[in-house]
């Protein structure tokens, strides 16, 4: 089982310590550094990105990955120990593994360092519990950021305006369908799906999708648990009989 307060920072799993110290290079920044430690997956992160934020962890992995697959890509990043099970760094996430995915997808990963840098930005202005005192989830903020960013969108703009303000919208109306209490593992994979079909509509792009089951049910106290569209069914409690 996966540990969430020590471990590898990416993964959760245990530390292997060799005797020997090895040149590694770092998953999360490419820096090639000496060291006895790596996780049992093969994850080696360096010093410097062990003392980071979620959101350098996020950043980190999402200029590194090759992924057009920005579900994968997000319940990869959800299992590092440097994200909570709730917390304004998904704020950050939703938009991070879509620009990261979408650029990877149309070829221009020379542009995904300064996308990422901009949404980031913008992400940290959305404060924790946003979705409960303004009416406006920060994962479906996330996918308006990822939309206003690609088409460029400013306050004057035409179409772009109206396309990341229906992105917003779409991804929005998902989570609030779906209904509270807010879970940030959840509303993350809400947005990003309605995201995804609102882009095929926009751009014609289809991003490669798994179906996610979620991994993190057991440390969530307010899990919705089987009406939770991503609620393991291993997990569900068998009925008793009446
Ligand atoms: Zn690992
Ligand atoms: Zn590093």
């Amino acid at each position: 089982m996966p540990s969430h307060a020590t471990g590898c920072l990416l993964c959760g799993e245990d530390l292997a310590y060799a005797t020997v110290a090895q040149e590694r290079t770092c998953d999360l920044c490419q820096v090639t550094a000496s060291s006895t430690a790596a996780c049992i997956h093969g994850h080696f992160i360096c010093d410097a990105c062990h003392r980071g934020s979620a959101a350098d962890v996020i950043e980190g992995l999402c200029r590194q990955t090759t992924s057009v697959d920005p579900i994968a890509l997000c319940t990869e990043l959800m299992r590092s120990r440097a994200i909570n099970m709730h917390g304004p760094e998904h704020h950050f996430l939703v938009p991070a593994v879509l620009l990261a995915t979408y650029d990877n997808a149309q070829g221009r990963s020379e542009q995904k360092r300064a996308h990422l840098a901009v949404a980031r930005q913008r992400a940290d202005r959305l404060p924790g519990g946003f979705c409960g005192t303004h009416g406006n989830c920060g994962a479906a903020v996330g996918t308006g950021v990822f939309w206003a960013i690609v088409s460029g969108a400013t306050p004057l703009s035409c179409e772009p305006w109206s396309q990341s303000n229906r992105m917003t919208a779409r991804s929005l109306l998902r989570i609030a369908d779906h209904g509270g209490p807010r879970c940030c593992k959840r509303d993350c994979y809400l947005a990003i799906f309605a995201a995804m079909e609102e882009l095929s509509r926009l751009d014609g792009v289809a991003l490669s999708s798994t179906t996610p089951t979620c991994e993190h049910s057991a440390r969530n106290r307010e899990c919705t648990q089987s009406h939770c569209p991503f609620f393991p069914v291993s997990a569900a409690t068998p009925k008793t009989a009446e």
